[in-house]
């Protein structure tokens, strides 16, 4: 791929009569990532090393070279491989932990703008289907979507080629008339190589990290910056 740089503030606008299906990711994207990366790097660790009596530091250098592995993978997403691998219930312990699942900022006026819009408003996840369900009691994501998909459905996560292909046959839509938004770049890439020509990312998935001031893909920092061109809900 050529290199294309964007830098901030070098977006954007979204010319909105050229889209029929938004295709949004959920965490990182409509969702604050805090949740997921205290969750992995934090709480799993910790109770790791609480089940099998060792260090966290020994707990992550067991499961630091495992996440590196299985990163951009099924498995990197898929809980009953993460509850096999630990040794005990994850689900269980993201559902104890669950009150720290929180919108990121905007994405409840986003979607409202494109509920009432003309366009087909798609969630498309790599989350694990019980990691989805404990999101969606959190937050009630499926008042304004049309669909739900994760990729675990699909047998392939969306960096593949089939998650593309099998989405296609499961859900027709226009590639052409696509704006996909997503705070993965390699799942971005995927997209852009299967022919989904409107591909945004984001500037700070995750509340407790930095913006990125560089990425490959036009960025925004929140919604906002896309509300031109969409109903004004007031
Ligand atoms: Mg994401």
């Amino acid at each position: 791929m050529a290199l294309r740089v964007h830098i901030d503030g070098s977006v954007l606008g979204v010319d909105w009569s050229k889209i029929q299906t938004v295709f949004l990711d959920m965490d990182g994207t409509l969702l604050d990532l805090r949740f997921d990366t205290e969750f992995w790097t934090k709480t799993v660790p910790h109770r790791y090393a609480q089940e099998h009596g060792v260090s966290v530091e020994d707990a992550r250098a067991y499961l630091n070279p495992i996440h590196q592995r299985e990163s951009g993978h099924l498995n990197w997403y898929c809980l009953d491989f993460w509850s096999k691998t630990m040794g005990f219930d994850v689900v269980e312990l993201k559902e104890q932990h669950a009150s720290g699942i929180g919108w990121r900022p905007e994405a409840e006026n986003f979607l409202r703008r494109l509920r009432a819009s003309h366009c087909h408003v798609v969630l498309l996840t790599n989350a694990h289907p019980e990691t989805l369900r404990i999101k969606l009691e959190q937050l009630a994501l499926e008042h304004w979507l049309d669909a739900i998909y994760t990729s675990h459905g699909f047998g392939a996560p969306k960096e593949y080629r089939d998650f593309w292909e099998r989405l296609q046959v499961h859900h027709p839509f226009e590639p052409t008339a696509t704006l996909f938004i997503d705070d993965s770049e390699s799942v971005l890439a995927s997209a852009e190589a299967y022919g989904v020509s409107h591909l945004i990312t984001l500037r700070q998935p995750d509340s407790s990290q930095a913006a990125r001031s560089v990425t490959t893909y036009p960025a925004v920092l929140h919604f906002d910056e896309l509300y031109r061109g969409l109903p004004d809900i007031g």
